[in-house]
């Protein structure tokens, strides 16, 4: 868990690789079934645009059945999930049917100050949505994808006055999840603020604790 800009999702992506493990982010799979157009998709898209979440019965049916997975068998990251107090405990359920549980819960814990900084700054490839930062990620040409060559523009939701208003509804909407999963014994708090590489292995030192 972490707000947007705390490097989630770059964390989860590592940890993935490390431990040979799904990454399993639940807006990416919503973005690949809006590609496809199919039914979920189109469910979907309405909410997405507006930056509102999907509704959980949506969103939960989707999470099971990608975790049945065979690629699950031996454990995923989730990124992304859970966003609502409903859907850790459906996840918690459904886990508990198959005699499994969450095992830990990381919380990337970066103040809202860096966070507007990060986002604000953020730079977006047009053509395969690799992320950039002036100062923390800089591509090597400017204005170009490092790993396509495509236009790299700002997301207009990156503005400092709406990246304020996200982080906002980030912490409204998550605040219960923390609590959840801390009186549940399973939240381990990691400082988001150092290094990619310092960050990566305090997480990796949480997992190996359990
Ligand atoms: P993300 O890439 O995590 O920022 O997610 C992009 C969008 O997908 C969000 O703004 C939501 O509309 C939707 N989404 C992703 N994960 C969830 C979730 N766990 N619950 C509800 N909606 C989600």
């Amino acid at each position: 868990m972490g707000a947007p800009g705390s490097g989630k999702g770059t964390q989860a992506g590592a940890i993935s690789q490390k431990l040979g493990i799904a990454h399993i982010a639940t807006g990416d799979l919503f973005r690949e079934a809006v590609r496809r157009g199919d039914e979920l998709g189109q469910k979907a898209k309405s909410y997405m645009d507006r930056g509102l979440l999907v509704p959980d019965e949506i969103t939960i049916s989707m999470l099971l059945e990608r975790i049945a997975q065979a690629d699950c068998r031996n454990g995923y990251i989730l990124d992304g999930f859970p966003r609502t107090l409903e859907q850790a405990r459906a996840l918690d359920r459904a886990l508990e049917e198959k005699g499994q549980a969450v095992d830990v819960v990381l919380y990337f814990k970066v103040s809202t100050e860096e966070l507007v900084k990060r986002l604000s700054g953020r730079l977006i490839c047009r053509d395969c949505q690799a992320p950039y930062h002036p100062i923390a990620s800089p591509p090597r040409v400017a204005g170009r994808c490092d790993q396509c060559g495509g236009e790299l523009y700002q997301r207009a939701d990156d503005s400092p006055d709406t990246v304020r208003k996200r982080i906002e509804v980030y912490f409204a909407e998550t605040a219960s999840l923390i609590d959840y999963y801390r009186e549940a014994g399973k939240l381990t708090e990691v400082d988001g603020t150092k290094g990619i590489e310092q960050v990566g292995e305090e997480a990796l030192a949480a997992l190996s604790n359990e």
